[in-house]
């Protein structure tokens, strides 16, 4: 690993200034930062501990909750608030990586880790567009079996690792941003970028820019809701598919439903076309069959997972079934 200097930082403030600075990288738990400096593809010149962000989880004057940037994925699943209220989002922390790695990794590093392409992951000899823009794609013609059949570009077919970002998505979170010139809020469905021609570019942050908080909204899914992952073995391993969903019902129609998607887009997948589809009709295999063909219509798999569109068909159709069961 290439030497580096370490700076621990007072405030949000100061971090934002020394963001800026050529070779300086922000370090939360490090869970894969460091994993990339060991492998050479990230080779910072500083890093900038950004632990003393807030790590609080709290009750918005809405009715919601703001995450604090700095909080541990394990205490955002195991608290009381999440599990009552967006119990969705403490299984899909529950569903990623180890216990281990939830302790350290921040809610914020979560939102901004890289994806696990092994093409990326091997700078010594792979071409990485995401990497090294201009490089080309070993992954279009190579072993794609954990990549993009939405949502991706000539340029790059990764997809996004996280499993919270995806029940985060269909809860629309909203991220809390501090730069040098200023905070804003930014809802999450706008956060990510899709690669188009620049795969290097993976989100709406300015230079300097910084994560300080999560909001959740007020959500009235707690009850018909499930995280679902569909996985090459059954612990400590990125989805093929995942599906987030909230429904609430009425009259034995879907009243209104949140449905999100991860393992397969190069972000966390808003399903907005199956919503659109679902909403105020009938919950029936059929109309879920119907929705997913509307959602996966645009679909463009590659030769190692083509299986996907059908397993996040089927994968989509059991949980909604599930759901929209008699809760009583
Ligand atoms: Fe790089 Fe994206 Fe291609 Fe993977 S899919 S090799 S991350 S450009």
């Amino acid at each position: 690993m290439k030497p580096f200097a370490y700076r621990r930082t007072a405030s949000s403030t100061d971090a934002s200034s020394l963001a800026v600075l050529e070779g300086h990288k922000l370090l939360g738990g490090g869970t894969n930062l460091v994993d990339l400096m060991r492998k050479g593809v990230e080779q910072p010149s500083t890093l900038i501990d950004v632990t003393m962000l807030s790590s609080d989880i709290g009750e918005t004057d809405g009715g919601g909750l703001l995450i604090g940037a700095a909080t541990r994925n394990s205490a955002v699943a195991a608290h009381p608030l999440v599990r009552a209220q967006y119990p969705m989002l403490s299984r899909a922390i529950l569903a990623g990586a180890s216990a281990q790695i939830r302790n350290m990794a921040t809610v914020a590093g979560n939102l901004m880790q890289r994806t696990r392409c092994a093409y990326f992951n091997d700078p010594a000899a792979s071409r990485c567009n995401k990497r090294q823009p201009g490089s080309g794609c070993d992954a279009m013609d190579g072993f794609n079996r954990y990549h993009a059949i939405l949502g991706g570009s000539p340029d790059c077919i990764a997809t996004h690792p996280s499993d919270m970002c995806v029940a985060l998505m269909a809860l629309d979170a909203r991220v809390h941003l501090s730069g040098n010139s200023g905070t804003r809020i930014v809802p999450l469905a706008e956060f990510y970028r899709l690669p188009g021609d620049s795969p290097d570019l993976e989100t709406v942050l300015n230079s300097g820019e910084i994560i300080t908080a999560v909001e959740i909204p007020p959500s009235r899914f707690a009850q018909r809701s499930a995280y679902r992952k569909v996985r090459d073995r059954a612990s400590y391993a990125f989805a093929l598919v995942s599906v987030a969903a909230g429904v609430s019902m009425r009259d034995g129609r879907i009243e209104d439903i949140r449905l999100a998607f991860g393992g397969i887009a190069p972000k966390p997948w808003r399903a907005l076309k199956a919503e659109a589809a679902l909403r105020g009709g009938p919950a029936t295999p059929e109309a879920f069959a119907a929705a997913m063909d509307i959602e996966l219509a645009d679909a463009r798999p590659f030769a190692g997972n083509a299986f996907k569109v059908e397993l996040l068909k089927r994968t989509t159709a059991a949980v909604l079934v599930e759901l929209t069961g008699d809760k009583s």
